[in-house]
């Protein structure tokens, strides 16, 4: 009797944008070429969320990460692409180090409007993580430019409303999500309330949770890679969540057959530190099970 054995295959798509974004790359090409040239480089802080990638720095360069400069004894100090407060370039220099600075200039961006809109005398809100170095970079460049700031860190509309300003500035952390500015802008517009926002989210942010979100819509599960400490995978995972059952790994040795039971469309995405090299990695892996 002939046999007849359907194989169901399962198809996996990658997200339309994902992976690393300019200010990544540009960071990454500027940390290597001053191994290559200049001899022993640290970066203050990791280069990028993506611990693998550190990892691949430290064992290809030789490039090391350090916490505090008291550690170094010369050499060249990269600052990555998050920023970092005015004080901290002192600090360097006042070493004797050779500072590379390789700020995004998106976030470039963010810390001269948050700055202007300080000496202007606006109350400014920071729409972002606390704790996360670009905001405090940020905060840092604002202290410097005008001390008396008023100035808050925010996680939304609702802790903006909650202190009711009446001269309220608004910028983003370049990684929030895209609908956090979108839902704070529509409540000015509606309300004509005299504040001022900037929409200081990057556009590989921006596209990579359009993409995200339009893919996750049409699998039956999604597979977001990415550093557990970055938060724009964090974000992509939460919009991802919404629409279908969500995997946040950092490598392909995460992946659990069985998770994948019963799906016939995979969904793969990843965050603005995650290398093309893990991406791929995981996408063949998913392609095997
Ligand atoms: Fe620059 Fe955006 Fe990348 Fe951050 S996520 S490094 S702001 S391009």
């Amino acid at each position: 009797m002939l046999k007849l054995v359907i194989l169901n295959l399962m198809e996996v798509e990658l997200a339309r944008h994902s992976g690393f974004c300019y200010g990544v790359k540009e960071a990454l090409k500027l940390a290597t070429e001053a191994a290559r040239e200049e001899g022993p480089t640290y970066t203050y802080g990791p280069l990028i969320h993506n611990p693998q990638e550190i990892d691949r720095l430290r064992r290809e360069y030789g490039i090391r990460t350090v916490e505090a400069f008291d550690q170094l004894r010369g050499g060249t100090v990269v600052i990555r692409a998050h920023g970092v407060p005015p004080e901290d370039y002192q600090a360097a220099a006042s070493r004797g180090l050779r500072v590379v600075d390789a700020t995004c200039r998106f976030v470039v961006d963010v810390q001269r409007a948050a700055a202007e809109f300080a000496r202007k005398g606006y109350e400014l809100f920071i729409v972002g993580e606390s704790d996360h170095p670009e905001v405090r970079g940020i905060v840092g460049h604002v202290r410097a430019a005008c001390p008396e700031a008023v100035l808050h860190v925010v996680d939304g509309l609702e802790e903006i409303l909650a202190r009711s300003p009446l001269r309220a500035a608004i910028v983003f952390q370049t990684t929030q999500a895209f609908s956090k500015f979108k839902r704070i802008d529509h409540y000015i517009k509606e309300r004509r309330l005299p504040w001022k926002i900037k929409n200081t989210i990057c556009g590989a942010t921006k596209s990579n949770q359009y993409a995200a979100d339009e893919l996750a819509r049409r699998v039956d599960r999604m597979v977001v890679v990415g550093g557990k400490n970055s938060g724009n995978t964090h974000r992509l995972a939460a919009i991802c969540r919404q629409y279908a059952p969500t995997l946040h790994i950092e490598t392909s040795s995460e992946l659990e057959p069985s998770w994948f039971n019963g799906a016939q469309k995979v969904g793969v995405t990843a965050g603005a530190s995650t290398p093309e090299w893990i991406v791929k990695e995981v996408v063949e892996a998913i392609r095997k099970l």
